[in-house]
C-alpha cells in the first residue's frame, strides 16, 4: 500500500534500525520503544490484521519472531519477553500493517502482564463459555 508507513520500510524507502529480513519477513527496533531492544516483526506483504496474512506469511511471521526473539535476548542479556499483536484499531493497533511487537522484559521493569489490559474482568458462566467454544469450533470445521 503506497501511504503505509511500514510497507515503505519494508521496501527500503523509510530508513530503519532493522535487525533481520528473509524472503517474506524484515524486523527493525521500535522508534519509541517501550523497552530497550523492542522490536517489531512485519510482512512485506500489506495486511492490516494478522487473519488477513497468507497462512505461509502467518507461519512466517511467527518463524521469524522467534528467532528474532532469541537473538534479542543474546544481545540484550534478556530471558523473557512480551510478544503481542495490536490486531485492529479497537485492540490499539496504530499503524495498519500487522506486526508483532517483541518486548524484552525483566523483574521489576515496571510492566505487567496481557491480563493487565482489563483488570477487573467480570466472572462468566461455564454454559457461556462452552457455548462460545462450540459455536468457534463449528466455524473451524466447516472451513477445514
Ligand atoms: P501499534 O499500535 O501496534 O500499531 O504499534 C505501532 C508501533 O510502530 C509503535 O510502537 C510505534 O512506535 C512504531 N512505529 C511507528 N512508526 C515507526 C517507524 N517509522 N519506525 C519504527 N517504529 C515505528
Ligand atoms: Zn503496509
Amino acid at each position: 500500500m503506497s501511504d503505509c508507513i511500514f510497507c515503505a520500510i519494508a521496501a527500503g524507502d523509510v530508513p530503519s534500525a532493522r535487525v533481520y529480513e528473509d524472503e517474506r519477513i524484515v524486523a527493525f527496533l521500535d522508534i519509541h520503544p517501550l523497552r530497550p531492544g523492542h522490536t517489531l516483526v512485519v510482512p512485506r506483504q500489506h495486511a492490516p490484521r494478522l487473519s488477513d496474512c497468507e497462512p505461509e506469511t502467518a507461519a512466517a511471521l511467527m518463524r521469524a519472531t522467534r528467532r528474532v526473539t532469541a537473538a534479542i535476548h543474546d544481545a540484550m542479556d534478556t530471558q523473557d519477553a512480551t510478544i503481542a499483536i495490536n490486531d485492529g484499531p479497537s485492540a490499539g493497533q496504530e499503524v495498519p500493517h500487522v506486526h508483532v511487537h517483541v518486548v524484552p522484559r525483566q523483574q521489576g521493569d515496571g510492566g505487567g502482564p496481557v491480563h493487565a489490559l482489563f483488570p477487573d474482568r467480570p466472572p462468566q458462566a461455564q454454559a457461556d463459555i462452552q457455548g462460545l467454544a462450540a459455536s468457534v469450533r463449528s466455524r473451524l470445521e466447516a472451513a477445514a
